[in-house]
């Protein structure tokens, strides 16, 4: 018997000369255009930005954050209030990561077994454990249309009996995730490929996830601090191991430069905190390369941070006068900035689509770095 799956991918076209493709990914909260940008709101919110102004600049899927919102509020008090949806008042679709890599991320403060990862909170210091079990029930609380499997995040350098034994244990977590999530007609779960920076070891790791006949895969362990070179290198690899006819999902990789060399390959999905983060400290996204808000020059330039957008804060604000919110510590800088940022990678996103659509993703790629510049 088929399963009916709450989110399914539909291939579209694909370009004449590379791996990129134009496809759509259907959620029981609305089909999103792919290859997509999805803004990260860790919290159950994207920092600065009210829900309507994201579904506005075209957003239709949202990120947010398992780790946090089992620590704070609680995913009892979510599933209370309705799911995270109703609850941060977010009609599109989210996607919660498992809190996986938040752990792996403490350092000091967590122990991996087998069972899960022990974890000491870093709001109280109060002790905590998430096992591949309680990561489904607290996105299951949560009620994300897209799920991620409970995974151990290789760091990098990593010697390769240690990426080995890593990403077998990331297998047989998924395999309990995937025995304990029972939502599957309202929630999908996609499974997460290691195997570090070894190309035979992400093989490995693809065939056996690929297995399980999830609706999704993520590409996960990469940009975690190598060279770029082996990250594209490593990533053109993985791509190919996925199959076709499911979602691809390259996590927390966001920047244009990666997203570009992604699409290329044939990944779908993207995430990163990038644009809302680097807002908030005064740096702009732009057609021209990066702006930087604080630098003196911008002190009487009336021109909008970007003269190719059409977003809310370039069609109505000033350089000069952004600078001046950001110098005076205002809450209207993260906003203005955070907006610009969104609005330029989801329109970034939508050359990129149409681009496949009329095979010049290539050219499209050549023209924006011209104009953008690579960092
Ligand atoms: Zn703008």
């Amino acid at each position: 018997m088929t399963l009916n799956h709450a989110v399914t991918y539909e291939l579209i076209k694909k370009d004449a000369r590379t791996g990129a493709r134009r496809g759509r990914v259907h959620t029981p909260h609305g089909t999103i255009e792919t290859p997509v940008f999805m803004p990260v709101g860790t919290q159950g919110t994207v920092k600065a930005m009210k829900p309507e102004d994201i579904s506005e600049m075209g957003a239709g899927i949202i990120l947010a954050n398992t780790y946090h919102l089992y620590l704070r509020p609680g995913h009892e008090l979510v599933r209370e209030a309705g799911g995270l949806h109703k609850f941060m008042n977010w009609n599109g679709a989210i996607l919660t990561d498992s809190g996986g890599f938040q752990v792996f991320s403490l350092g000091k403060l967590r122990k991996i077994t087998e069972e899960g990862v022990k974890f000491q909170s870093h709001i109280d210091g109060s002790p905590h454990m998430i096992t591949p079990e309680k990561s489904i029930e607290i996105q299951n609380a949560l009620g994300s249309d897209i799920i991620m499997a409970f995974d151990e995040c290789t760091p990098y350098p990593a010697d390769r009996e240690y990426a080995k034994k890593s990403l077998e244990r990331t297998t047989r977590w998924l395999k309990r995730c995937k025995e304990y999530h029972k939502n599957i007609e309202n929630q999908s779960l996609f499974g997460i490929m290691q195997g570090g920076m070894y190309k035979d070891l992400r093989k490995l790791s693809a065939e056996q996830i690929v297995e399980l006949d999830l609706p999704g895969y993520a590409i996960g362990g990469l940009s975690v601090g190598e060279p770029k070179e082996i990250m594209i290198d490593v990533l053109s690899d993985c791509v190919d191991y996925l199959p076709a006819d499911k979602a691809r999902y390259l996590m927390g990789v966001g920047s244009p430069d990666y997203i570009f060399e992604g699409v290329e390959r044939g990944v779908d999905m993207f995430d990163c905190v990038l644009p809302t983060r680097i807002g908030r400290h005064g740096l702009a996204m732009t057609s021209q390369g990066r702006v930087n808000i604080k630098n003196q020059q911008y002190e009487k330039d009336w021109s909008p941070l970007d003269p190719e957008c059409d977003c809310y804060t370039c069609r109505n604000y000033s350089k000069a006068y952004l600078r001046h919110l950001f110098k005076a510590g205002e809450m209207l800088s993260s906003t203005l900035m955070s907006t610009h940022n969104l609005h330029f990678l989801i329109k970034m996103m939508e050359q990129i689509r149409t681009s496949i659509e009329e095979d010049r993703f290539l050219e499209y790629k050549k023209e924006f770095y011209e104009k953008y510049g690579r960092f």
